[in-house]
């Protein structure tokens, strides 16, 4: 078929996922098990997805270190760290399902660190705690080293394989395609080797496309990391849902911006200030340097706005674990010490590591059900499935993070609701007729590609996304305040006016860089707006939202999620989910660690 000039090719799958990480992966593989047709397009080879970077581990009560240990208490962990906007039904059945989906994972071959008594290691990491918080510091993190995420996605990868999916690796998914009736029935994309472009017809399109921590100029994700089938949700006016929340890690490696895991802090490590004090215990007196990520991010933050900031500029903190032993540094963080090596030229075996909080995970995205089914609202104010249309991993609000996500919750998430989403859609599927696509649907779907191919002068993608970067960092970072986040939305408008004469200087076909750049800065500045208005909206402190005019959190008016929609900017409000089936809600309670 041929439009506008470009040629394209038509292929048809019972599924399409877009995305090869952790998430996607899951998901392929237990819909390749079940003999439907599967493609996974993913713009980087699978195995190099942001998943392989995951150090620290996948946190789940399979009651290894502690025999006792018991699903409910992770979810009590999960809620309270969620700041109570953690959908409860979510949670419950993430924790609930989590030991079955990691056992699954062990017996696929996924080299998991060892106890001596030859059960999966678990090490203590942010936020949790026995017996409802009650009972101490739990230890409930399943680890492969320091290299959790990279053992789970080749595992993943390799499972795949044997499963017949099919893979267009190096293919980058433009956008969605609707049919006539306006349902999701397919997804344009072009192979970035060639240029081929090509419109995938399905039944169901998985967006696992990942989180957008670029749209941050400091952070710890990876340059793909921009937000892509985001981008494409709002295109559809769509909504994204808690987009205002964005964890900042505490240690991002000074200068860098590299993750030194929380596992640092997890076996026995340590902030301290300029005085040389370990910090921590001032404002968390039980949990210390395992509170949660939000709290400790803004403890730094406080130390190096009271003068106690190191270095020349005095704006960062120091992570010690050299007590810990040069034994253990080489056994359980070998990949920790040579980051700090190769980039801060500090061996950590001898001397302390700087760190500063730096943007790492994205809790806001598309809002699904626990099948991985996208949500909007409809014109009545009710939630309504969008059909064909689902989201997994950091994409997707399920939401089992709410306002903050502990340590090790993500990878878990991937596989549990990436299999909750196989399962569903192996259902589903079968069920249904694939609908035939006319040229104009595809021809509405690949309009991005043809208008960039036009254009013959204007505005350069590295200068914008530098300055939208910049903008996000300084007016929606830690800490937020109305007149802050008015001067930031300001910003972000002219950069929006200007990105409309945005320019491909390059028009060839073969690896494209620009063309991609483009592409992913586009999708990124949607997703900068939808945090900004968010932010702006919610007039309370929770989680990792910060706001200085409005300290407290204000259960009475903000205890659910905000909601997104491009068309006028406009967010509105979604109830929290909480009722879980088998167990009592957790009731708000304040959040002391
Ligand atoms: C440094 C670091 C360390 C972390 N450590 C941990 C940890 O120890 N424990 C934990 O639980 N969590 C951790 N996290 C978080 C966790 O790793 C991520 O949230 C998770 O891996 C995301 O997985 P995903 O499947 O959603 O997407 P990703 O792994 O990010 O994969 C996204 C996929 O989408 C594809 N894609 C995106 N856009 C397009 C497009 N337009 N066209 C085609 N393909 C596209 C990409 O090619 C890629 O395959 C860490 C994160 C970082 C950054």
């Amino acid at each position: 078929m041929e439009i506008n000039g470009l040629n394209i090719t038509e292929k048809e799958f019972d599924v399409v996922i877009v995305g090869g990480g952790g998430s996607g992966l899951r998901a392929s593989l237990e819909i390749a098990k079940s003999g439907l047709k599967v493609a996974v397009v993913s713009k980087v080879f699978p195995t190099r997805s942001h998943t392989v970077a995951a150090q620290g581990g996948i946190t789940c009560a399979i009651a290894s270190a502690d025999p006792n240990d018991d699903w409910r208490w992770h979810m009590f962990d999960t809620v309270k760290g969620s700041d109570y906007i953690g959908d409860q039904d979510a949670i419950e059945y993430m924790c609930s399902e989590g030991p079955d989906a990691v056992f699954e994972l062990e017996h696929m071959g996924l080299p998991f660190s060892r106890f001596d008594n030859g059960r999966i290691y678990q090490r203590p990491f942010g936020g949790q705690s026995k017996e409802f918080g009650e009972g101490g510091q739990a230890a409930r993190t399943c680890a492969a080293a320091d290299r959790t995420g990279h053992a789970l996605l080749h595992t993943l990868y390799q499972a795949n394989l044997k499963a017949g999916t099919e893979f267009f690796n190096e293919w980058f998914a433009v956008d969605l395609i609707k049919n006539n009736s306006g349902e999701i029935s397919g997804v344009s994309c072009f192979d970035m080797e060639t240029g081929e472009v090509s419109a995938i017809k399905t039944s169901a399109v998985v967006l696992a496309t990942g989180g957008a921590g670029q749209v941050y100029e400091q952070n710890t994700t990876s340059l793909i990391c921009t937000g892509d089938g985001l981008g494409m949700v709002l295109r559809q006016d769509l909504p994204l849902q808690d987009m205002e929340m964005w964890q900042f890690h505490p240690t991002g490696l000074y200068g860098n911006g590299s993750l030194m895991t929380e596992g640092c802090r997890g076996e026995g490590g340590y902030l301290i200030n300029s005085e040389g004090e370990r910090f921590m215990p001032n404002y968390a007196p039980k949990a210390k340097d395992l509170a949660s990520r939000d709290v400790v991010s803004r403890c730094i933050v406080q130390e190096i706005l009271a003068g106690r900031g190191c270095g020349d500029k005095k704006d960062h903190v120091l992570l010690k674990i050299d007590h810990l032993g040069s034994d253990n540094i080489m056994k359980k963080l070998p990949e920790i010490r040579e980051i700090s090596m190769t980039f801060a030229n500090v061996d950590p075996i001898k001397a302390p590591i700087p760190v500063v909080p730096t943007c790492h995970y994205m809790m806001g995205g598309i809002p699904t059900n626990i099948h991985g089914q996208v949500i909007t609202k409809n014109n009545q104010g009710e939630d309504e499935i969008v059909n064909g249309l689902y989201s997994i991993g950091e994409a997707a609000n399920v939401s089992v993070h709410g306002a903050n996500r502990l340590g090790g919750n993500s990878l878990l998430d991937l596989v549990v609701f990436g299999r909750a989403a196989g399962r569903h859609i192996n259902d589903d599927v079968s069920k249904s007729s694939q609908s035939s696509l006319s040229k104009e649907n595809i021809e509405q779907s690949i309009m991005p590609l043809v208008k960039l191919q036009e254009t013959k002068a204007g505005e350069s993608v590295f200068a914008l996304k530098a300055e939208m970067q910049n903008i996000m960092q300084s007016y929606f970072g830690v800490y937020r305040n109305e007149t802050l986040m008015k001067e930031g939305i300001e910003k972000l408008k002219s950069v929006t006016e200007k990105t409309k004469k945005i320019h491909l200087g390059d028009k060839s076909n073969q690896f494209n860089a620009e063309r991609v750049e483009i592409l992913e800065y586009l999708n990124l500045l949607d997703i900068a707006n939808s945090t900004a208005y968010s932010a702006l909206e919610r007039k309370e402190s929770r989680g990792a939202h910060a706001r200085e005019d409005y300290p407290e959190r204000d259960d009475e008016n903000w205890l659910c999620h905000s909601l997104y929609f491009k068309n006028n900017d406009e967010v509105k409000k979604r109830k929290v989910n909480l009722s879980p089936k088998s167990v009592d809600a957790f009731k708000p309670k304040a959040r002391v660690y």
